[in-house]
Order: structure tokens, then sequence, then C-alpha cells
């Protein structure tokens, strides 16, 4: 089958590199220009980490990710108020764990693929018509393609759900929650393995040092308005005005957004669609069933969906009226789970009120401990989906 996969994130490089193992052709179409950077170190487990031991990309992760020591919560003079040793969930998944930046995992994926496929960047989908037989695709450079299938990889702000389902909005749950994440190189403190964050009602700011000397923020808070879309500079604006009466070093790390050699910023929302497919397209990902920048497993999630999704198609013998039901049947369950769960965690990174905060601090105090936080991590960090074992070609 000649399969175009929309979207060359997290999402759309795994299920091209089982296409391409199972014995298929996909295309990866990618709208920027070169693989895109940026994003948090996200907490990488579960089904999703089998999937990545299964491409065997395991040891490359683990070179390139982090094994933190201490994630640690700071007043706003700087003096640590919680703190505890996530290593603890090491023992309870029995060492497969990593803390990795989404870029590197990103990069890690697209390494295992892209010399066997045809990947093109700069480019997206303009229109796309159904013959029955085929798909039959405009891109926004001009050139026409036909397809058997079309996957839809793009993320949370879908073009091809847009195409094939409709806009955004019937889709989305907003959250009321944005997340900026950026890379500073030089800052100062450094704090190695180790995760700081400074909580206030309604904002979080997290510094975390990495390689190369360089240093990862984020930035999570409540806002009410729309966040400003697209335009760079109106939201570091809103940063600075949102954030700049936080204590501890929020003042520095503000300062320091002019120098950011990387900046991602969106709206923390989720994608509840009733149906994944419609005809010979599929959508996949964030696209499908984005659980939200609060979740941190959204890269899990779309590294299952691609696999499971993958695997459907190949044993229906790339029938996809029957492997698109099938492989949301599997999953929904799943990824709603997932959902319901970063709604529970919004309250853990951007309290509604002090009583809330005050909950916050108090439990992230009582996982100082070791046998609280071996239980509490042992039971956050199972997957329920068992994977389906991977078919022979
Ligand atoms: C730069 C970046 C930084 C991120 N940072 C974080 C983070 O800090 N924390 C977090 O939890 N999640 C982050 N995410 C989201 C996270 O990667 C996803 O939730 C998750 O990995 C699901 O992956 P995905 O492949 O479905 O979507 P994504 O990883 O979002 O990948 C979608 C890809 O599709 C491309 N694309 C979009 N529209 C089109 C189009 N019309 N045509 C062609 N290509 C298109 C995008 O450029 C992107 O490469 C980030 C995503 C990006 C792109």
């Amino acid at each position: 089958m000649r399969v175009l996969i929309v979207g060359a994130g997290i999402a759309g490089p795994t299920l091209a590199y089982w296409l391409q193992r199972f014995g298929h052709e996909p295309t990866l179409l990618e709208r920027s220009a070169h693989p895109r950077r940026g994003g948090y170190v996200i907490d990488f487990w579960g089904a999703g980490f089998d999937v990545a031991d299964r491409m065997g990309i395991v040891p490359t992760l683990m070179e390139r990710g982090y094994r933190v020591r201490e994630v640690r919560e700071v007043s706003a003079t700087g003096r640590r108020v919680a703190h505890f040793d996530p290593r603890i969930a090491l023992d309870a998944v029995s060492g497969r764990y990593v803390s990795i930046a989404r870029s590197d995992l990103a990069a890690t994926i697209l390494e295992a693929v892209e010399t066997d496929i045809e990947v093109i960047f700069g480019d997206t989908v303009q229109s796309m018509h159904g013959d029955g037989d085929r798909v039959q695709v405009q891109f926004a450079g001009g050139a026409e393609h036909e397809f058997d299938v079309v996957v839809g990889a793009d993320g949370l702000h879908s073009q091809v759900r847009e195409l094939t389902f409709g806009p955004e909005g019937q889709f989305e749950r907003q959250l009321g929650i944005s997340v900026a994440a950026f890379e500073v190189n030089g800052y100062r403190p450094r704090n190695e393995l180790t995760a700081i964050t400074h909580t206030v009602v309604g904002a979080e700011v997290l510094r975390f040092s990495i390689r190369d000397d360089a240093t990862m923020f984020s930035m999570i808070f409540r806002h009410d308005a729309n966040a400003p879309t697209g335009d760079a500079e109106a939201q570091r604006q809103l940063l600075r005005t949102r954030l700049r009466g936080l204590g501890w070093e929020v003042p520095q790390i503000l300062e320091s957004l002019d120098d950011a050699t990387s900046f991602y910023f969106d709206s923390a929302s989720q994608i509840l669609m009733p149906s994944w497919h419609q005809g010979r397209v599929a959508l996949v990902g964030d696209a499908a069933a984005c659980p939200s920048l609060l979740s941190g497993q959204g890269s899990a999630l779309a590294m299952v969906e691609a696999y499971i999704l993958a695997t459907e198609l190949h044993d229906a013998g790339g029938d996809h009226r029957r492997a698109f039901p099938a492989y949301h049947r599997r999953l929904a369950s799943l990824a709603r789970a997932k959902q319901d769960a970063a709604i529970r965690l919004g309250a853990a990174f951007t309290p509604r009120n002090r009583a809330q905060l005050l909950i916050r601090n108090s439990v992230l105090g009582l996982m100082g401990i070791p046998l609280v936080a071996r239980i509490a991590m042992g039971r956050s960090l199972r997957d329920p989906i068992q994977l389906p074992p991977t078919p022979a070609h």
C-alpha cells in the first residue's frame, strides 16, 4: 500500500517505521522545513516505551535522556519546600523509564526510518478527494499524488482532521491553561539532574538543566481568554505580563526569553472524537485523541496508536475497512483514560486556590518518603494495555 502520513512529529515517523517494516510504502509529509526542535522533557515509560523497545531505539533514548535525581518545589525565596527522588519509579517499572527532551525522542524515531522512506519537508496537504479506490491528494506546493490511504499525524491542530471531519472547535476541549517551553544557553544557576518548580495559585514555572550548558524551562498557567496563536512575540509578551509577579528566579527567567534558542507555546486542549477514521483517511496521535500537554503522555500514547494502527492494517491484509475500526476500538478507552488523568493533573500544575496549592505541596512532601513514593508511582506508572505481538512479515 502507498500510505501518505501527514506530520513528522512522534506519531508519524513511528507509523512510517512499522508500515515500512510490514512491507508497505509510506511517505512522510511535514509542513516545517526541517524536523521541529523545542518542547519540554517528557517522562517516557509504559506501552510507549515497549513500542520504542521493539523499534530497537531504547539504547539511544537512554543515552540521550536523563535519570532525574530530584524533583524539588521551591518557595518565592528559593527555599526548598518539598522534594523527592523519582528514581524510586525505576524500581516500579524495572528500569523501563527515561526522561527525555521531546525533540530528542522525535529525532531518534525519525533517524530510525528516514533513510528507508520518502520524507518531504516544507509542504502540506491542500485538498484530498477519495474516488472509492484511492485518495487524490493535492499538496500546497502544487504536486498531485495518489495514495491508498492517508493518515493525519499532524498534531493537535490537524489539517487532515479539518479537511476530513470539519473544524477543530467541534472536537476540542479547552482546559483554560496554556503551556510554554523554551531553551536558553548558559543560564545560571544550574542544578544537574534536578527538576525545580515554583508553583503558585494558577501557575507553575519549571527549570531543568540539560547537556551542553543549556537549560529548559516550562511555564504553565491558567487564563480564561484565548491565547494568541502563531505570533511568538505576542505569546512571549503574554508570559511576561501574566507571570512577572512571581518570585524565585521567575523575573530572570522571563528576561532570558529574548535569548531562547527554541520556543514552543500552545494551549492545553484535548481532542475528543466519536471516530478516528472516515473512508480511506485515519488519524493518529494528537490529531485523533490529544490528551493535552498536561498529561505528559501524549508522545507515548501517540507511539502506541501508531503501532496498533500499523499492526491492524497488517492483520487485515491492508483492508482499511476492517483495520481502521479495529484500531479505534482497541484504543478508545486507553486514550479516554489518559485524557481523564490529564484533567486531574491540571490542579497539580496550576492549583485553583490556596487549599489546592497546600494539598499539592503536601503530596509532594509525602513523596519524599520512599515507601509512599514507591506505592504512588508504582500505581500511576501502569498502562492498562498489553501490546499485541509484532507480526512477522
Ligand atoms: C515543537 C513541538 C514541541 C512540543 N512540546 C511539547 C512539550 O513540551 N510537552 C508536551 O507534552 N508535548 C509537546 N508537544 C506535543 C507532543 O509532541 C505531542 O503531544 C505528542 O508527541 C503527540 O505527537 P504527534 O506526533 O501526534 O504530534 P506532534 O508531536 O505535535 O507532531 C505533529 C507534527 O505535524 C506537523 N504538522 C502540523 N500541521 C501540519 C500540516 N498541516 N502538514 C504537515 N505537517 C504538519 C508538525 O510540524 C509536527 O511536526 C510538542 C509538539 C511540537 C511539534
